[in-house]
């Protein structure tokens, strides 16, 4: 689904992303920057320029220091929930289910009825668009419903603050977020969502459905049958 970049590059650490992003801007190339897509419709056009994913070697770490946790942008998310959960560490389990990077879930600020990652956010490590990496902490940081103030062109890791607690206690609440996810969202299909943002105080899904959308198909996009705020692609 969606057409091709002129340019796919993942680069593996810090300063081989420098090195991009110097090249793109010395030739010209826009920089588009992705995380795992899960929350990304591609044009069946493509992009002209460049897309840039970090997921490999550097940018998959994820470092403890006691309560501290730096993740890097290409870390799973669900792996940093579940190995937070297996060392005691409370704070993200309401990320439980929700697809993506790390990268992605600061830059939309992933969350739902559970809570959002932000909370979590303690400060973030950023590259503008000419290469220059620089910290955002707390005070500067606004974390709002699917949306952020960081406008730097890359965010490269975030340190969270997290809390000790009783590991079975956290997996007890992953669980329920889980079954509640699985029931309520087409998790295992290939999909993108939620599409829309939510009106204040309504529910997007809610609304395309009494528009009697769900089931809807334009070429390979359906309107998921489960929740009509994901379209699946077949
Ligand atoms: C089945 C399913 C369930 C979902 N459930 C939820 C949910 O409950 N709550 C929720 O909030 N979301 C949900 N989503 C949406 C999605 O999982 C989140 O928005 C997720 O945080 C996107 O992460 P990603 O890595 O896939 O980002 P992408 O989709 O690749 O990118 C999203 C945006 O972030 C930017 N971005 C990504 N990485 C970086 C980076 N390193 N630096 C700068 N910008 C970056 C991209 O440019 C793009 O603008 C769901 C999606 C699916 C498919």
């Amino acid at each position: 689904l969606g057409g091709q970049a002129d340019y796919f590059i993942k680069p593996k650490t810090v300063e081989q992303l420098k090195d991009v992003v110097r090249r793109c801007n010395e030739n010209n190339i826009r920089i588009y920057v992705m995380g795992f897509g899960s929350n990304l419709l591609i044009s069946d056009k493509g992009l002209r320029g460049a897309v840039i994913k970090l997921e490999d070697e550097q940018f998959a770490q994820i470092e403890f220091d006691g309560e501290e946790v730096t993740a890097w942008a290409g870390a799973e998310l669900s792996k940093l929930v579940l190995t937070c959960v297996e060392k005691g560490l409370s704070g993200i389990e309401a990320l439980t289910g929700i697809p993506g990077s790390v990268g992605g879930a600061v830059k939309m600020n992933a969350g739902g009825n559970f809570g959002d990652f932000g909370a979590a956010v303690e400060s973030v490590t950023l590259m503008d668009g000419r290469g220059n990496v620089f910290e955002k902490s707390k005070p500067e940081l606004a974390f709002d419903y699917r949306r952020t103030n960081i406008t730097a062109k890359f965010i490269l890791n975030a340190r969270l603050k997290l809390n000790a607690a009783d590991s079975e206690q956290i997996m007890r609440t992953v669980k329920e977020i889980w079954i509640y996810k699985k029931n309520n969202q087409p998790l295992n299909t290939k999909n993108s969502g939620c599409i829309f943002k939510n009106p204040r105080g309504v529910s997007a899904g809610a609304l395309i459905d009494r528009a009697g959308l769900k089931g809807l198909q334009i070429g390979g996009a359906v309107v998921s049958e489960k929740h009509a705020n994901f379209i699946i692609a077949e």
